[in-house]
């Protein structure tokens, strides 16, 4: 039997999705292979790469200027190349610091370059973000690097940062997909696929044409953007499997109505958790009202010694994965576009017979 999984990454996919890869699995499209048997440089192979370019295209309105590559290495592989990318030996970078991914970001990017953190969120131990106009670019910056959505602490920009002329990058690992955006307000997004594009394995980067070949000499080839864009991305041998699956799921964001109608089922997915958190009178957010993620909701209950009991139970009610980042404790509950609003519905009437047991 199928559960209601809120794991954060990887995470729920579409059941859609996976019962359509079982049924090609073995057979795909006549071919009496399945797709990972296949050659990357086969036609066939590059036309499932290519159809899911133009869906997402279509799905996030990218414009022209802008290159979609399928990387490997994650997001974390991303850290290194953004610096490498982008800068050249000496150069000053920006960083907003909201939690443990634009941490980790920061933290490798001073490998490379000086970074300066021009906004700052542990006075609140991250439950916030900063103020738009509370925080300056660095005159020198040669671009700002901010986390939209931060997927342990839950907190998520609920605005784009204004940088001028400098080139914003985004590590939407954890938000991509999950309503429209404006892609060229960016200079560069990036995302692993494991929470909303697909299977773990490949990592999307988006990026504006005119911040290619700007590479450091010594980036490598896999990880340079000039060069995978030159190649489609094949280099070398992509994760077809990843790419097919992130592909399928496109196409069901598509019949979904898409991100559009994806954001408002989101939206409300997300508000009827929050409602119920805040009114219970037993459960707390930890996150500042105007920061609240739509995809990672971290929740308290006042006492911790039942936070244990409360996953085993939800486990045995077939709620899985609601332990908060071994980090933080706590709950954390992460619905992103796969996750059905009868998942989220369930979830509130279990915390609702909980607290009428334990509170
Ligand atoms: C999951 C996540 C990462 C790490 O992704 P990997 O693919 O494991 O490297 C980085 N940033 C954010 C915001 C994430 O949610």
């Amino acid at each position: 039997m199928r559960v209601f999984n809120f794991a954060a990454g990887p995470a729920t996919l579409p059941l859609p999705v996976l019962e359509q890869a079982r049924a090609e699995m073995t057979d795909w499209q006549g071919s009496g292979m399945s797709v990972m048997e296949i050659s990357h440089r086969s036609a066939a192979f590059v036309a499932v790469a290519e159809q899911a370019e133009r869906d997402l295209r279509e799905l996030l309105g990218i414009p022209q200027n802008y290159k979609v590559l399928f990387l490997q290495g994650g997001a974390t592989g991303q850290f290194t190349a953004i610096p490498l990318n982008l800068t050249a030996p000496g150069a000053t970078v920006d960083y907003l610091n909201t939690g443990v991914w634009s941490k980790k970001a920061l933290t490798e990017a001073k490998r490379y370059c000086t970074v300066e953190v021009v906004a700052d969120e542990a006075a609140s131990h991250y439950t916030t973000v900063p103020a738009p106009g509370s925080w300056q670019v660095s005159a020198e910056a040669a671009y700002v690097h901010y986390t939209p959505n931060e997927t342990i602490g839950g907190v998520e920009f609920d605005y784009v940062p204004d940088t001028g002329t400098v080139p914003l990058v985004a590590d939407m690992s954890s938000t991509i997909l999950s309503r429209p955006i404006d892609v060229s307000r960016f200079g560069v997004i990036y995302a692993g696929a494991q929470k909303n594009i697909g299977p773990s394995g490949l990592v999307l980067v988006i990026v504006r044409e005119d911040l290619l070949g700007r590479s450091r000499a010594n980036t490598p080839p896999i990880w340079d953007y000039a060069v995978m864009a030159q190649e489609g991305s094949m280099l070398n041998t992509p994760p077809t499997f990843g790419i097919y699956i992130a592909g399928l799921i496109f196409q069901w964001l598509k019949r979904e109505g898409g991100l559009a109608a994806i954001g408002e089922r989101n939206h409300r997915k997300a508000s009827l958790l929050y409602d119920y958190i805040d009114a219970s009178g037993y459960y707390k957010s930890p996150v500042s009202r105007n920061a609240r993620s739509w995809m990672n909701v971290p929740f308290n209950i006042a006492d911790p010694s039942l936070e244990k009991t409360f996953c085993s139970e939800a486990l045995a009610a077939g709620l899985a994965n609601l332990e908060g980042h071994r980090s933080v404790g706590g709950m954390r509950a992460s619905i992103y576009n796969a996750m059905p609003l009868q998942g989220v519905e369930a979830l509130v009437a279990f915390m609702r017979d909980f607290q009428q047991r334990h509170g």
